[in-house]
């Protein structure tokens, strides 16, 4: 695995791996957790489950080697791949977890290492498991994406501001770091003297993926799988839930 491309071949990717691919020529990153056994588990868009929508998110409903292959909750985003369903014909990466502060930064694109480490591949899978049997809230309420969901995989954090800027360097390299973060990162001392404008954006473009950077925020916190839904206030929204109300009791079926 070089410096400046992660890209690794099947046979080093591991059970509990954060794995990636480009989508669309470059324009976008897809995420997954590899489980073993050639499958991978990611999170894709609920809605649409249209055929283009399905040829997008690498679901397919017609996997020639696995039958399991697109396993899906009714309304959740997370699925079950195979390896090859997840890649289609693109290339295989493997997301870093612990890097030091100036690997990360010499990265150049964003989203595709933290400096975050990884928990142990037991229970990165687990994790993936469970959400797989158990969703992962609304896509787009919690802008949660495929890379959020590995990275929660990989790591438990959560950050405290879910409907502020998102966790995943895709997201904040759209939105941007507010300046307040920036300012406040460890890494301040760092910005550099204005020796031309390239330089400084470039800088701040790093700066932002840094100070949004999971490993790096203070406002992260740990969050077991079981207790994820509790957390995020999804209630029991996938099996109904059971409220006492005017000494009755009615079983929401939403
Ligand atoms: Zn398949």
């Amino acid at each position: 695995m070089g410096l400046l491309t992660n890209r690794v071949d099947r046979s080093e990717i591991k059970p509990g791996d954060h794995i990636y691919t480009y989508r669309a020529v470059f324009a976008y990153s897809h995420h997954g957790i590899f489980v073993g056994g050639s499958k991978v588990v990611h999170f894709t868009r609920v809605e649409g489950s249209s055929d283009a929508a399905n040829e997008i998110s690498g679901i397919s409903s017609s996997c020639p080697i696995f039958p399991d292959c697109g396993f899906r909750l009714p309304n959740s985003g997370v699925v079950l791949s195979c390896l090859n369903c997840f890649l289609r014909n693109g290339s295989l990466y493997s997301f870093e977890y612990g890097v030091s502060p100036s690997v990360f930064l010499s990265k150049v694109r964003g989203g595709t290492c933290t400096t975050a480490v990884s928990d142990p591949p037991e229970m990165v899978i687990h994790r993936a498991m469970h959400l797989l049997q158990n969703g992962f809230g609304n896509y787009d309420v919690f802008q949660n994406n495929c890379e959020d969901f590995a990275l929660y995989c990989k790591t438990g954090l959560l950050t405290l501001d879910r409907l502020g800027v998102g966790r995943s360097g895709q997201a904040s390299s759209v939105v941007g770091a507010p300046l307040a973060a920036l300012l406040s990162s460890p890494l301040k001392f760092l910005i550099p003297s204005p020796v031309g404008m390239a330089t400084v954006t470039a800088g701040m473009y790093c700066m932002s993926r840094y100070a949004t950077d999971i490993g790096v925020r203070s406002d992260v916190i740990k969050v077991a799988v079981e207790d994820l839904a509790v957390n995020l206030g999804w209630g029991r929204s996938n099996e109904g839930a059971i409220v006492e109300h005017d000494d009755s009791i009615h079983l929401l079926d939403r």
